[in-house]
């Protein structure tokens, strides 16, 4: 009886340690691959968590993991990477503060080119409108020059017959049709003057809604600034983890396609052994700012420098 106690306690104790040192067992034997078998097996992965508030579907990162795969294998004329359903080394999809901000920024941008393409709207609406208000306000400084040089002649006339102590009656005739003919002419003036100053406050107001509408553009411009600014250039999209809990690749965040396909294929090179570089358009390089998808002379050198005994 006591042996059967002490057998099924030591049976759980393997048990548990077995559990328990599982995963360092499968790490110790990941490092041996790296340290003593670099690019000679192939690394099989599979993809882990996959959070749906990416914009993309498991298949699309499927495809996307197989280019960056292509990449390493064409480079290197060996199957180093290949997906295998099931697999431990896990692709994830982590959704976090970080792809949140991404999105964020893309939105506030979308928002920012509306707000823009509303504004340059409304400014050549203001623009077609001005050059009619213009025209009409010249015309009627012409008309109302005009009409004030026939109303001096017309006041000079009527001095002179006054001072002569009054006019003939065809001159009197003539005056007083001339006298209609200004009073005529001064009220359609007056009414045109009435539509221009409605004119020049309807101007007015817009280049104050343009005015404010600038501003709040400033506003925007300031806020896609400063969530901006929060974000980090590195290749902090994502992370390569080996360790005593086993191997991972987590994606945080990703702006385009291209940044997509360029952190899958970083993080696989940390997977195959590599290190940073300093080539600045390389797929290894510490910062993600390249836009270059292929790899360049300094990854090469990088891949060449993991494999050396092998190629
Ligand atoms: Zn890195």
């Amino acid at each position: 009886m006591k042996t059967f106690i002490k057998n099924i306690l030591l049976i759980g104790l393997v048990m548990f340690l077995a559990q328990h040192f599982r995963p360092e067992i499968k790490t110790a034997i990941s490092n041996l691959r790296y340290q003593y078998f670099p690019c000679t097996q192939t690394v099989y992965y599979s993809i882990g968590s996959f959070d749906q508030r990416f914009d993309l579907t498991e298949e699309e990162l499927k495809e996307y993991l197989k280019e960056a795969e292509d990449k390493w294998d064409a480079a290197s004329g060996k199957n180093l990477l290949e997906y295998r359903e099931g697999s431990d080394f896990k692709i994830n999809m982590v959704y976090d503060k970080r792809q949140e901000t991404t999105d964020a920024l893309e939105d506030l941008g979308s928002g920012l080119d509306q707000s823009k393409a509303d504004y340059d709207v409304m400014k050549s609406a203001y623009e077609a409108k001005f050059t009619v208000y213009q025209k009409s306000r010249k015309s009627f400084e012409a008309s109302w020059a005009n009409y004030q040089k026939k109303n001096q002649e017309y006041n000079k006339q009527v001095s002179y017959w006054n001072a002569q102590g009054g006019a003939p009656e065809s001159e009197y005739d003539k005056l007083d049709a001339i006298k209609r003919e200004l009073r005529q002419e001064g009220e359609v003036l007056l009414r045109t003057q009435e539509a221009l100053n409605v004119e020049t406050n309807s101007v007015n107001k817009m280049v104050g809604e343009l005015n404010a509408l600038a501003q709040d553009l400033n506003l925007d411009v300031v806020a896609y600034n400063e969530v901006g600014s929060k974000q980090e250039s590195e290749f902090e999209e994502g992370k390569y983890y080996r360790g005593p809990e086993g191997e991972w690749i987590d994606v945080y965040q990703f702006e385009n396609l291209t940044k997509l396909r360029r952190v899958l294929a970083h993080e696989f090179g940390h997977a195959l052994g590599l290190e940073h570089v300093d080539d600045k358009d390389a797929i290894m390089y510490l910062l993600n700012t390249s836009e270059n998808e292929n790899l360049s002379a300094g990854d090469l050198e990088e891949l060449a420098r993991v494999c050396e005994k092998k190629f």
